[in-house]
């Protein structure tokens, strides 16, 4: 069979979104704030154990030879015509955060299922190996570590640390894996495929705002997290004067004008973002300068060398704002990866399969984390992004992609996976 008529194949909109709604269905509850089904499939919770039975039953269903590892990722394999060479793999998670919607990591691994499944439908075979996954726990909000069960795979993160990690309630990683029987016996960190590509909503709002069909993902951001505990001298609002003060409510924030002036000024790139999200004075009245103040800077930028400059220009200014009012300003990293670009060739493979189809795709960076990022680590990669409505809002009960939207994304994976699959390659 020739690539010319297998790129004429489509996949089954109608069956992909029966299964998205039935999966979508594990974990349902009613938001009473949006009025809409939300979805709350926490990792290793009952409810996840029933999400990864169902899809487990169905990449089973589609012929694949499903097999759990030992951090509970679950991957499925379908032979290629020649099975010495490495696999093209495809997959995304199945958790959620709280309060999430059907699509983010649902589509992921049921666009890669419906993939199979249609290459079932049109019986093709490809000349590599394929395997399809859910991973553990990308979410990260029960124990703490995002994308863990893909960093274990990929060997940023050791099973054992993993397996440690308690939730709220003191239970461990390895006692739920095992209590939802995902524990599996397949040893962790042995498969390395030839490429990695992986489908996701955009949870961003540029797709549908600047009217795109789709993203051809460059990346993912480079990540700085820092703690400040600015100390100065509490006393009364009224009869301390001005120049009496050491007041670390202005410093943090002088600090957080400072960020976002570093943003606009283009210094550091156009992409840094900056955003001060915690400022909690002490005591907190309002007729007492606050003794003490905690706030939190998160620094994102896709360029590993504006960040690092952002970082130190911040140091530097912090000192010049302590000195300036008279307060300590004791800064702790809590956070900091570097930024993820993904494979030149498969980002152009992405773009190329988008305009085949007719859809009009632009190059995006990744705002969040993404499985794909730490097999990035391991093969070449990139990512497919699809629009979502409401401002691409996710992480939210809200969260909606369209059925062409989501038709538009799975075929530009199915293009893509034949694609990689047809590459030659010594494995
Ligand atoms: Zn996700």
């Amino acid at each position: 069979m020739t690539t010319n008529t297998r790129a004429q194949q489509t996949i089954n909109t109608d069956r992909l979104m029966a299964s998205l709604e039935e999966l979508g269905a594990i974990g349902a509850y009613h938001d009473e704030d949006a009025d809409v089904m939300g979805v709350r499939r926490l990792a290793l919770s009952p409810e996840d154990a029933e999400g990864r039975r169902l899809v487990r039953k169905w990449f089973e269903e589609a012929g694949l030879t499903a097999s759990t590892d030992a951090i509970g990722n679950t991957y499925a394999d379908r032979m290629g015509l020649d099975p010495d060479l490495s696999p093209v793999m495809s997959g995304s998670h199945i958790d959620s955060v709280p309060t999430g919607g059907k699509f983010d990591g649902a589509l992921g691994v049921l666009g890669a299922l419906e993939v199979i499944r249609t290459l079932n439908d049109h019986d093709i075979t490809t000349r590599r190996p394929l395997t399809i996954a859910f991973f553990t726990d990308e979410e990260g909000c029960r124990f703490g570590t995002d994308m863990l069960g893909s960093a274990v795979a990929t060997g940023r993160i050791p099973l054992e640390q993993a397996y440690a990690l308690t939730d709220a309630d003191g239970k461990s990683v390895k006692d739920e894996l095992a209590a939802i029987g995902f524990l599996g016996d397949e040893p962790v960190g042995q498969r390395r495929p030839a490429a990695f590509i992986e489908c996701h909503v955009e949870q961003g709002p540029s797709l549908i705002h600047e009217g795109f069909d789709l993203g051809a993902v460059t990346g993912v951001q480079g990540i700085s997290w820092r703690k400040l505990t600015i100390t100065g001298a509490s006393a009364h609002a009224g009869a301390t004067p001005m120049s009496f003060r050491k007041d670390p409510g202005l410093a943090a924030a002088k600090i957080n004008c400072r960020i976002h002036e570093m943003c606009a000024s283009g210094e550091y790139g156009p992409d840094m973002r900056a955003t001060m999200g915690v400022i909690t004075p002490e005591p907190g009245m309002i007729n007492v300068i606050p003794g003490r103040v905690t706030a939190t800077v998160d620094l994102r930028n896709p360029d590993d060398d504006a960040m690092r400059r952002a970082e130190a220009d911040l140091d530097a200014y912090q000192q010049e704002i302590a000195e300036q009012l008279q307060v300590t300003i004791d800064s702790q990293q809590t956070a900091r990866t570097p930024a993820v670009a993904f494979d030149e060739a498969v980002i152009a493979a992405v773009e190329a399969a988008a305009r085949v189809q007719g859809l009009k795709c632009r190059r995006i960076l990744a705002g969040a984390g993404h499985d794909a990022q730490e097999w990035s680590t391991v093969c070449k990669t990139a990512m497919i992004f699809t629009p979502g409505l409401h401002d691409g809002i996710s992480h939210n009960p809200r969260e909606l992609s369209t059925p062409k939207h989501c038709a538009d994304a799975v075929n530009t994976l199915l293009s893509m996976i034949l694609a990689l699959s047809d590459e030659a390659g010594n494995a």
